[in-house]
């Protein structure tokens, strides 16, 4: 991009270095406390930039196509050692081009990540809605089976003679609930051992993990809560 440039001081023929006056660390700390003061400085030292010559720092840079650079370097170089330079010239385009293309794919790289990210982001905001499906579904893993319900309800029946004259199993949000009719004429022994009976029998047949709500009635109320 830079022109080759040739030092009137010590004769380097090449492209120049570019030079700002001032400090990186003090723009820096005017901008992060200072604003103000910090445009300033910026202002200043993008005003202040000027090619150099990278090998002695010397200003005075003239440019390779004008007399005095010509009469200089015919003096100093050989004909191939001008082609190498037009060489040069040419390779520093091309080196150019390149490294803008560079730039390129690492903006384009850089919006890629930010849309990954962003999207990501917005995934794991949907996702916070999941956990209330799960705990749907893992409150349908809660329910009793329907066959233990099934089983307990048979084996509960075959009890039944002389002790009760219904029964009732059921579910109610993964907690179950037996309701046994005593006859009338069975005594606190006797409901004691029925409540024996539907422990042993309820977790017989439920698998465990559910509460179990073992009740004996008797004449139309609660005789027993079998805890
Ligand atoms: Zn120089």
């Amino acid at each position: 991009m830079s022109k080759i440039l040739v030092c009137t001081q010590c004769g380097y023929i090449g492209r120049p270095k570019n030079a700002i006056k001032g400090n990186i660390a003090i723009e820096l700390f005017l901008w992060l406390f200072f604003i103000i003061p910090g445009l300033i400085y910026s202002v200043w030292r993008s005003s202040s930039r000027h090619k150099v010559c990278p090998k002695c720092g010397n200003k005075n840079l003239i440019p390779l196509d004008s007399p005095k650079a010509q009469k200089m370097v015919k003096e100093e170089l050989t004909k191939e050692e001008l082609e190498n330079i037009e060489k040069k010239q040419k390779e520093a385009k091309k080196e150019t081009k390149k490294n803008i293309k560079k730039i390129l794919i690492g903006v384009g790289i850089f919006i890629l990540l930010i849309i990954i990210i962003s999207s990501i982001s917005s995934n794991n905001k949907e996702s916070k809605s999941v956990p209330t499906n799960s705990k749907e579904v893992s409150n349908i893993s809660d329910t009793i089976p329907e066959e233990s319900i099934q089983a307990l309800n048979n084996d509960l029946n075959g009890w039944a003679e002389g002790r009760w004259t219904d029964v009732v199993v059921g579910q109610s949000d993964g907690e179950l609930l037996v309701r046994v009719y005593a006859q009338s004429g069975a005594n606190e022994v006797a409901i004691n051992g029925y409540c024996k009976v539907l422990k042993d029998s309820a977790t017989k047949y439920i698998p465990s993990g559910h509460k179990l709500n073992l009740f004996i009635y008797q004449n139309g109320e609660v005789a027993k809560a079998c805890s």
